[in-house]
């Protein structure tokens, strides 16, 4: 007997950040999603950005016509559009709000779902914001060599926007993790949090970056304990980023989703899951035992994905030295961002 509806044992969904997206380089992924029986999540830029120096900038936004009717035309299939922010690089009050009624605009109504983007400074609650442990706080600050100063929940911020976060969206990401089954760590999803007033609800994710994370975090071994404790997977990642290439789909990719939808799983997008979830669940109020341990997880597991990616770069950077014939530059200090990199 399946806990979730239509008989199903276990939940999965994908919210795929929109950066460096285009039609070219994700409409294959949501082709073979739709083929599968899959529906997720998608997060859109509404407005374009102006700065050419974005390490964003190859990304396609709603003010491309083709890419707006790529979305809007996967709205019709089914797919969750959600909020990434007005774009890629940061943006005023006025412009997130018209970023909001854009969407309105496109889609018929405002996104439910939102999740903050890299270091735009009108994230809401991000940054070291994201905890609430003093030591987590400094250790964050400390390890993440990028600006500290979010302020989309700031009242007096020019980049504030949290009367119109609460108005409007249902769902905000905050915490990620390297599981798989994101249940385990955040049974309570998703949870209302009183310090962070401006976000109605919050839910957790499981952090793939890109095309590799992805097919890594996909593994049997956590599809069978995914269907065997009956879990939740929301998988936090960007298609834009190695799904495909020449215009065909990762081949591990496509063979892991396919095992995948062979199981007894209930796939639909993030803002139908939580929405089911909250009506078996009233109240969501976190307990702070949940919390506590929710912080320590995601900042130990921040750090190893920090670890394995600078021990991945410098095994690259070796072999790439020894091809050349030149000695290995020499090793640079743990960093858990990159160019182009969202803290997860
Ligand atoms: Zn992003």
């Amino acid at each position: 007997m399946g806990s979730f509806p239509e008989d199903k044992r276990f939940a999965f969904t994908i919210i795929d950040d929109t950066d460096v997206a285009t039609v070219d380089n994700v409409l294959p992924m949501y082709r073979l999603l739709e083929r599968l029986g899959m529906r997720t999540t998608k997060t859109v830029w509404p407005l374009a950005c102006p700065d050419l120096q974005s390490n964003f900038v190859s990304s396609q936004t709603l003010e491309d016509p083709e890419y707006r009717d790529f979305v809007v035309d996967l709205q019709d299939r089914g797919f969750e559009i959600a909020s990434h922010g007005a774009s890629m690089e940061s943006s005023e009050r006025a412009r997130t709000l018209e970023g909001l009624e854009r969407m309105r605009a496109t889609f018929g109504r405002y996104p439910a779902v939102h999740a903050n983007h890299a270091n735009n400074r009108e994230n809401l609650y991000w940054g070291s914001a994201r905890v609430d442990s003093p030591l987590l706080r400094v250790l964050y600050r400390l390890t993440l060599h990028v600006h500290d100063a979010y302020e989309g929940h700031v009242e007096s911020s020019r980049y504030w926007w949290g009367d119109a976060a609460r108005a409007h969206l249902r769902y905000v990401r905050n915490l990620t993790f390297a599981d798989l089954d994101v249940s385990r760590v955040n049974p309570t999803m998703p949870y209302h949090d009183r310090r962070r007033p401006w976000v109605p609800w919050w839910f957790s994710a499981a952090d793939a970056e890109d095309c590799a994370a992805f097919n890594r975090l996909l593994q049997r071994r956590a599809q069978n304990r995914l269907e065997r404790r009956g879990g939740i997977a929301i998988v936090a990642t960007h298609f834009g980023k190695g799904f495909v290439t020449d215009g065909r789909v990762n081949a591990e990719t496509e063979r892991l989703l396919d095992a995948l939808t062979r199981r007894p799983g209930w796939f639909v997008p993030v803002g139908e899951l939580l929405d089911w979830l909250r009506e078996r669940r009233p109240g969501g109020l976190l307990p702070t035992g949940e919390w506590r341990q929710m912080q320590w997880r995601w900042f130990r597991d921040l750090v190893r994905r920090g670890l394995a990616d600078s021990v991945r770069r410098a095994v690259r950077s070796a072999a790439s030295a020894a091809f050349r014939g030149r000695p290995t530059p020499p090793g640079s200090a743990v960093r858990l961002q990159g160019p182009g990199r969202s803290p997860p």
